[in-house]
């Protein structure tokens, strides 16, 4: 067999190595855009039941991981001034650098051949493979040259972000809210190794504009956060670098597809579904997407059957996840009517809200971009049969 895997993300290069693990014969490449060691993103969070799914898969790729992830215990709520609340938890976070060098040096040892600063390009195939895995990232350009048959849907999130680092060590997971002119920005942090901790800082569009974020250079921006966050960061710098769009700050793109197979090409991880980084679930999901393809890869033996079995399991697993996710996202998206209850009680609504209905403004907004969807395609059609020739 001759697999490609677009992108040597988690999910591109988990499943290279389970392809290996299977058929120790098959032919291998994972083809990556980046230089080698180069990537987008600071650590992330996962938790047992990730651990659980990589020990059954690989014992050897969990070996290697846990030995150089953290282990952070509690979670802190921290509003302004007022007494931080305590939150309890425990999980493990990894650089994501890491991550990806450990899962390299396992796919190369098992004779998976990885090019790096190798770009696929936007009407790219691969003639000779027997199965191409869309492992591209969010931005995939695999899922957008067969858009019409995956049916993407892809909708922005108000509010703005911006994933930095930082040598101040978040050894409990701390969300912490201030206050500034232009109205709330919050922060999620945690240590992800011994030198650097994770440093997400979200806040609405309107808090964004009313700051100057969207007219600062991006190190204005830094040192206005430093500002900010003063009391949580204890004089340490925050740390950039621009992601794969080159805009600082950016706003989360929930992403789902109708289809994830057509041919013999696989959306996998982040090209097939997204959920917003405040559930710390996407590397999760992209590396139990490479086990679900494994695993249908394993029962079934025509190609066919395998696609349409692993989308079958892996769609409603995410589903769940994504619902949970968009609850979040919600929650997120309405701080500023959160944030008027006691710090205790908005501590306990930030601990559950993935359980929460969205809010009236939520559930307002997403009503309008809708609306604005449905003028922009009725706006494309009628423009297409005005143009058709006669
Ligand atoms: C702020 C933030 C915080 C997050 N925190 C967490 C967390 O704590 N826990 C968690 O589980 N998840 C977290 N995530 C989500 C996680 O980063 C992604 O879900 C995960 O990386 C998806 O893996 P993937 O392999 O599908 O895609 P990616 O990791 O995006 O990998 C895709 C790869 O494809 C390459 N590529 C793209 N286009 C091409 C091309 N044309 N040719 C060749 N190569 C190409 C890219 O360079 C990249 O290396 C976070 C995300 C964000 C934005």
């Amino acid at each position: 067999m001759n697999v490609v895997c677009v992108g040597a993300g988690p999910a591109g290069l988990y499943f290279a190595i389970l392809t290996k693990l299977r058929e120790p014969g098959a032919a291998v490449r994972v083809v990556e855009r980046n230089p080698r060691g180069v990537t987008y993103g600071w650590g992330v969070v996962f938790w047992d039941d990730l651990v659980n799914s990589l020990r059954h898969s690989d014992p050897e790729t969990t070996r290697l991981i846990l030995e150089d992830a953290n282990k952070w215990h509690d979670q802190e709520v921290q509003v302004g001034e007022a007494k931080p609340a305590r939150m309890g938890g425990y999980g493990y976070s990894i650089g994501r650098a890491r991550l990806l060098e450990i899962l390299t040096a396992r796919a190369e040892s098992l004779g998976v051949t990885v090019e790096f600063d190798a770009e696929v390009g936007p009407d790219e195939t691969f003639p000779d493979a027997d199965l191409v895995v869309a492992a591209d990232g969010a931005n995939s350009r695999t899922r957008a040259q067969y858009a019409e048959h995956f049916a993407p849907t892809i909708e922005s999130g108000r509010n703005y972000y911006i994933w930095l680092g930082t040598r101040k060590l978040f050894d409990i997971f701390t969300f912490a809210f201030e206050q500034t002119s232009a109205g709330w920005v919050w922060l999620h942090a945690y240590r992800f190794s011994n030198e650097y901790s994770t440093c997400i800082f979200e806040c609405s569009p309107e808090t964004w504009k009313g700051l100057g974020l969207d007219t600062m250079s991006i190190d204005e921006g830094l040192t206005l956060m430093q500002k900010v966050f003063a009391r949580e960061l204890d004089g340490q710098e925050l740390i950039t670098q621009i992601g794969p769009t080159g805009r600082p700050w950016l706003n989360f793109a929930d992403i789902t597809n109708r289809a994830w197979h057509h041919d013999n090409v696989v959306l996998m991880g982040d090209a097939a579904h997204t959920t917003h980084f405040s559930i710390g679930s996407g590397t999760k999901l992209a590396l139990e997407d490479a086990i679900g393809l494994d695993r249908a890869m394993r029962a079934h033996a025509d190609l066919p059957s395998a696609l349409a079995a692993y989308q079958a399991d892996r769609a409603a697993s995410v589903a769940v996840r994504q619902a949970s996710a968009r609850a979040s996202t919600a929650w997120f998206e309405n701080v500023a009517e959160h944030i008027k209850t006691d710090p205790v009680r908005f501590s306990y609504a930030l601990r559950t809200r993935r359980e929460q209905p969205a809010g009236l403004s939520w559930l307002l907004h997403r009503a309008t971009q809708y609306r604005a969807g449905q003028i922009a395609r009725r706006w494309v059609s009628t423009a297409k049969r005005k143009i058709r020739p006669a």
